[in-house]
């Protein structure tokens, strides 16, 4: 079973508030004692654009990780991945990322799908020369806000380009949470058939609560990779006040429930969630905050 955190990216990016880089470099040192051994640290994004993650640069260099993690940063376009190398030392992996919707890459990256692939083809060149490892996300995979239904061949048609550009795993984004487990379930079995050789990882989002009922099925499929943010941090500016990615802590507790290891410490993942939530001074979404892990020891006190 492999996770990648996404919080410190996808999270904080995505959160009205602007956490200073010492809060952000103690969270993701906290997840990495909690066992997390795949962490998303930031992206090299237009400060302008997003002040969130401005201090990108910074976070690198001051963050203590163990060997055991892998730190991935995800990359916008050419110019982003040239900041980043600029401290190449600090990481092991990049994420490149589209929609499979035209008018969400549109919207999102002002780009066609079609720009979008030949800027990931140059990024990702370019990262395979540093030795970096690639990620390609696609987002809205299962459905698209503007577009609604995103037909699977199309998804897998770009998934196969993206392999022949050089990306050894492909992220399967639901942003906005439309994807439902038996679309889940039926995806993933074509993109094993059309996508040998190629890790492929779930992105789901909580927005309609079938988060977890996705995962399972993915699992089913036979998908062991997975991308969560502790505290169910993050969101999607559409549809408007959506939920975030899935929750971290939620994730590990169903999958050990399930007898699934993961290496993760749950409690330590909690703290660190708690810690997030403390930092943004109000209270995250996930289950497992609220209602603390499953304990088989004691009746239920109703
Ligand atoms: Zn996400």
């Amino acid at each position: 079973m492999r996770i990648r955190e996404v919080g410190p990216r996808d999270g904080f990016q995505n959160e009205p508030e602007v956490l200073p880089t010492a809060t952000k470099v103690d969270l993701i040192e906290r997840l990495a004692c909690a066992g997390l051994t795949r962490i998303e640290l930031t992206s090299f994004v237009r400060p302008d654009v997003i002040p969130q993650l401005a201090d990108a640069a910074a976070v690198l260099e001051a963050v203590r990780l163990p060997a055991s993690v892998t730190a991935s940063v995800l990359i916008p376009n050419e110019r982003g991945l040239e900041s980043a190398l600029e401290h190449r030392s600090k990481f092991q992996e990049i994420n490149g990322f589209l929609s499979a919707s035209e008018s969400h890459n549109q919207r999102n990256v002002g780009r066609s799908v079609a720009e979008s692939l030949a800027g990931l083809g140059r990024t990702f060149a370019r990262a395979r020369a540093e030795s970096l490892r690639v990620e390609a996300v696609i987002s809205t995979a299962f459905g698209c806000p503007y577009e609604g239904r995103v037909e699977p061949r199309r998804v897998l048609q770009i998934a196969e380009q993206l392999a022949e550009l050089g990306a050894q795993e492909i992220g399967f984004g639901d942003t906005t949470g439309m994807a439902n487990p038996l679309q889940v379930a039926a995806f993933f079995e074509e993109a094993a058939r059309a996508l040998p050789g190629v890790e492929l990882t779930a992105h789901f989002h909580n927005t309609r609560g079938q988060g977890l009922a996705n995962v399972l099925a993915a699992l089913q499929s036979g998908v062991s990779s997975f991308e969560s943010s502790f505290g169910e941090l993050g969101g999607c500016p559409v549809p408007r006040g959506a939920t975030g990615n899935i929750a971290s802590e939620d994730l590990v507790s169903m999958l050990h429930e399930m007898g699934i290891h993961t290496g993760i410490d749950l409690g330590r993942l909690l703290d660190a969630a708690r810690a997030a939530q403390q930092a943004l001074g109000r209270p995250l979404r996930s289950h497992l905050l609220s209602a603390g892990p499953v304990d088989w020891q004691r009746p239920p006190s109703g």
